[in-house]
């Protein structure tokens, strides 16, 4: 028998008002179902509203550090449970089990980076321009967030959210994706026992359309955190931005990563295999472009496609496995389509490009790791994002051209070059059109510390992780205190032109 989820209201595990239901299976093995979950609607969205109104004001006025040691506890008990959470991962969405453990470990590092951070939420003082009268800053929560999340980093991208939101005194109202929605119930069970009151965390499970649509359009909600495609993002900032929500969207990429001629060949080698072809390429920050320099372009090509050749698919859960499934059958065809794609276009398919059917892999969604070489810019391949084990392969002629292809984009997210040259480092990392850029490691990789986010079509501005977050699931406070018993006036009192 499937485990059967609830959605979390106002501290109640409960079905859909509609008691409808939703499957979640193993996408390396469809015959496996994970859980039962409610497939709910916009009114289990409004008594999850209703819970997280009623519970805001409370949650806010605990002193930071309070709600910061929740937090803290929530870490500990995910570190008790990091195997357990990460074979559940493994079977929900397919990625192999050292990288569902890096996912857990990044949802460690949030909570207890929000544990030190509780002590810190620092502001500014700074002088005013009037005697005896002193500014400084201070944060207040929003009230209610609306958390959407995609189903490639279950945990840590919930944490990245919910964590912050949190510890800022925000309630939350999280629907996480369709087919990651056990992970996501694990998450909101580790809160409850770590002492977050009821009503602050609610979880409600169902389609896009219908529960992402009413959180984004409910007007007491007042910011939004997105992370998905960039189609999805934009109709959010659309409807969001028509009600004056805040709102944070971190979007797709289509992440190059260049290999000069002077470049460690090896250890470039190493970054694009888990770069192109971890998390079976379906991360926003994956390689998705490799630009190589002309005089090791063949050279380079020969040794990638003998490496790649060798890497195991199969289930995450053996670990002498490199690559696990795709998502589901949709994204399957999707990749497939793209491979169609890129022959017709004229690229050449020089390595797997075909469904990957052998022994057990015949009951999942497994893709061989696809390589493309003689890529051109204008080639919907190297424009449009894959998500998928498809790389694709361009030859620069130099270092100004190989940044020209790299910025050849509408997205903006990670980047990467290698080469052993300084000028040349130092150069990409002043040109490179991206949120992040990499030198001498791959696209992927980032630290839950950081900022992380990118421009162009990639998001709208905002970052996630470290202290640039709480920007997002804050409002500032401007503070005057004026202690000099009398009416003073900025500007007219003061002419410091005079
Ligand atoms: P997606 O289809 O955009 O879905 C993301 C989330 O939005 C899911 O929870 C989805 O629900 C929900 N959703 C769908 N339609 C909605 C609507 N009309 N209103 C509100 N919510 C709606 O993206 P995905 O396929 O899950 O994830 C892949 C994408 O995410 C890629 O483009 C990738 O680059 C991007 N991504 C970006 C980052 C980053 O930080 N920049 C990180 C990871 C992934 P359902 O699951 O029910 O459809």
């Amino acid at each position: 028998m499937a485990e059967r989820y609830y959605n979390y209201i106002d501290g109640e595990w409960v079905d859909a008002v509609s008691g409808e239901t939703f499957e979640n299976r193993n996408p390396a093995n469809w015959d496996e179902v994970i859980g039962v979950f409610p497939s709910s609607g916009k009114e289990d969205v409004y008594r999850a509203v209703e819970a997280a109104k009623k519970a805001q004001k409370e949650w806010a006025s605990l002193p930071v550090p309070e709600r910061a040691k929740i937090l803290g506890k929530a870490g500990d008990i995910m570190v008790e449970r990091k195997e357990e959470l990460a074979k559940l991962e493994t079977r929900e969405m397919g990625k192999i089990l050292k990288e569902t453990r890096g996912d857990v470990q990044e949802g460690i590092d949030t909570l207890y980076y929000a544990f030190g951070e509780g002590r810190r939420l620092f502001g500014v003082t700074t002088p005013s321009e009037l005697r005896d009268k002193i500014a400084y800053t201070i944060v207040k929560p929003v009230g209610i967030a609306g958390l959407i999340t995609p189903w490639n980093f279950p945990m840590a991208i919930p944490c990245w959210k919910m964590v912050p939101a949190l510890l800022l005194g925000n309630t939350v109202v999280f629907k996480p994706a369709s087919d990651t929605p056990a992970t996501a119930t694990e998450l909101v069970k580790i809160m409850i026992e770590a002492g977050v009151p009821k009503g602050v965390v609610n979880i409600v499970h169902g389609t896009g359309s219908r529960v992402g649509e009413a959180i984004i359009s409910h007007p007491d909600i007042g910011v939004i955190s997105f992370t998905g495609s960039s189609a999805i993002g934009s109709r959010i900032a659309e409807v969001a931005g028509k009600m004056l929500k805040k709102v944070s969207l971190e979007l797709g990429g289509k992440n190059p990563q260049i290999v000069m001629d002077d470049a460690d060949l090896e250890l470039a080698l190493e970054g694009v295999l888990w770069g192109a072809f971890g998390t079976t390429g379906q991360r926003c920050t994956a390689t998705s472009r490799l630009i190589l320099h002309e005089p090791i372009y063949d050279k380079f090509i020969e040794m990638l496609v003998e490496r790649a050749k060798q890497l195991k698919i199969g289930n995450g859960l053996d670990e002498s496995v490199d690559m696990g499934p795709v998502i589901n059958e949709g994204q399957m065809n999707k990749i497939l389509e793209y491979i169609e794609i890129g022959k017709n276009e004229g690229a050449k398919p020089i390595l797997g490009g075909k469904r990957y059917t052998e022994g057990e892999c015949s009951k999942g969604w497994f893709i061989e790791p696809t390589i493309f070489i003689d890529v051109q810019p204008e080639m919907r391949i190297f424009q449009e994002e894959i998500f998928g084990p498809v790389l694709s392969v361009t030859k620069a002629k130099d270092f100004d051209h190989a940044i020209e292809l790299a910025n050849n984009s509408t997205y903006g997210l990670s980047s990467s070059i290698y080469t052993t040259d300084l000028r040349k480092a130092m150069k990409a990392i002043e040109l490179l059109e991206a949120g992040i850029t990499y030198v001498n490691a791959p696209t992927i990789g980032a630290e839950c510390h950081l900022p992380f986010g990118g421009v162009k079509n990639t998001g709208n501005g905002h970052r996630e992780g470290g202290k640039w977050v709480y920007e997002i699931f804050g409002e500032i406070k401007t503070v005057y205190v004026d202690y000099s018993g009398k009416l003073q006036k900025a500007q007219i009192d003061t002419d410091l032109n005079k």
